[in-house]
């Protein structure tokens, strides 16, 4: 038997053969989780004016200096109050020396501001303001343009747009974003024993719960997604299905890609036009994953994933979620795997390369990983524990407590 294919030699195949998919603009309300098809430059300056930072008072941080009244021994010095601004207000007055203008959060600075003061450190009596804390040049306010220029990077292209993003367009007045078309993916769960969740399963039957993973990861991961339901172990059926399938920029199967007598997925594929680049990784678990391209009327590409939840999941994080990076463009392809300490000494040996379910856990200065107990790939109830997975090269010793390993977070 030849060797099998290699994880890494199988994430390359897909991000060969993956397609960019085309830009379109969206409004910035619709733009949640899509991703930049351009960098984003920004045409204005942030903030766009000169402003307080705090309530308090815009002075000229020099007039305190020249006044050796901020130690306890020495009363404060004062400064006279000659005006209010608000935010939202335009200021018609500018800053002498020895005077102050009360002033309001966000409100734009008068003309001649090097400070602000803020309110709690004062005492006001009648126009004068009495100022108990010694305040640096450039205290509790902000220039305009300090935060971006016109003309600077505010995103990259191939940044998937989160809630600050959108955000932070928004406030540079950015309403329209260049975005790759969202991908469309089909899921079809085969195998004679699949049952809809809301069925109680006959005699050998299981419920689908496949396609509720998979659609979940996929709705996670911005896809537009398609369930074709369920097909049962039979030519005709499954055609039937792919075909609608193929439609999509990516079907995903799952079942059915095994050396079973009925696993007919690899067949109903090729009678389809779809083209194999690989059957079989040497992974665990995961090994049957069969991966294809339909090149003609439309791109798509073909993941038959194993019937197996865990190994379903694994695939789909391993090397679906390459095919769909290369699909938005998000750089690097192929996502690189975070490096953790192992929390404790771990027993898990393997003669494949395999991906563990495992709780990885952050703190600000160390990442530390630990596999769960899990029965292997159709143990779907333990990676409810879990939150991602450890990686274990194939005859390695197990990592012991404080040695780094390698670990990918679900999200
Ligand atoms: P197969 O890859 O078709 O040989 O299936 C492998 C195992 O996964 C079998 O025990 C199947 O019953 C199970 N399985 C297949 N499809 C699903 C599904 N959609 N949801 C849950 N388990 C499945
Ligand atoms: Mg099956």
């Amino acid at each position: 038997m030849p060797p099998l294919l290699d994880i890494p030699a199988a994430l390359e195949l897909i991000s060969t053969s993956a397609h960019a998919l085309a830009e379109e603009t969206v409004p910035l309300h619709e733009a949640l989780g899509r991703v930049t098809s351009q960098a984003i430059l920004s045409s204005e300056p942030a903030p766009l004016f000169d402003k307080a930072l705090m309530d308090g008072y815009a002075i000229r941080a020099e007039d305190l200096a020249q006044s050796a009244g901020l130690s306890t021994s020495t009363p404060s010095p004062s400064l006279r109050v000659t005006g209010l601004i608000c935010a939202g207000q335009t200021p018609s007055i500018s800053l002498t020396a020895g005077e102050a203008i009360q002033i309001m959060t966000g409100a734009p600075l008068p003309s001649g501001t090097t400070a602000v003061v803020k309110i709690e450190a004062t005492t006001r009596k009648e126009d004068l303001v009495f100022i108990h804390e010694s305040v640096p040049v450039g205290a509790n306010l902000i220039r305009r343009g300090a935060v971006m220029q016109p003309g600077q990077l505010v995103l990259s292209a191939g940044q998937r747009l989160a809630p600050q993003h959108l955000a932070g367009l928004a406030e540079l007045g950015i309403v329209t974003i260049p975005v790759k078309q969202q991908p469309t993916l089909a899921i079809l769960a085969t195998g004679d024993e699949l049952v809809p969740p809301s069925e109680k399963p006959g005699p050998g039957q299981i419920r689908n719960s496949n396609e509720t993973l998979l659609a979940s990861l996929a709705r996670q991961a911005g896809c537009d997604v398609q369930r074709l339901g369920i097909a049962s172990d039979s030519l005709d059926e499954l055609t039937l299905k792919i075909r609608q399938g193929l439609t999509a920029d990516l079907l995903l199967l799952t079942g059915g890609v095994s050396a079973g007598m009925l696993d007919l997925v690899p067949q109903a594929l090729a009678a389809e036009g779809v083209e194999k680049i690989f059957h079989k990784v040497d992974i665990k678990p995961g090994k049957p994953i069969w991966f294809g391209i339909k090149r003609q009327p439309k791109t798509c590409l073909v993941f038959g994933l194993p019937g197996n939840p865990v190994s379903s999941l694994v695939c789909f994080e391993l090397f679906v979620k390459t095919a769909l990076r290369k699909l938005s463009g998000i750089n690097p392809t192929i996502a690189p795997a975070i490096e953790a300490l192992a929390a404790v000494d771990e027993q898990y040996m393997s003669d494949r390369p395999t991906y563990h379910p495992a709780v990885i856990d952050s703190t600000d200065s160390s990442i530390t990983a630990r596999t769960i107990s899990w029965q292997g790939s159709s143990d779907l109830q333990a990676t409810l524990s879990a939150n991602g997975m450890i990686y274990f090269p194939a005859n390695s010793p197990p990592p012991q407590q404080g040695d780094t390993l390698l670990a990918y977070r679900w999200c």
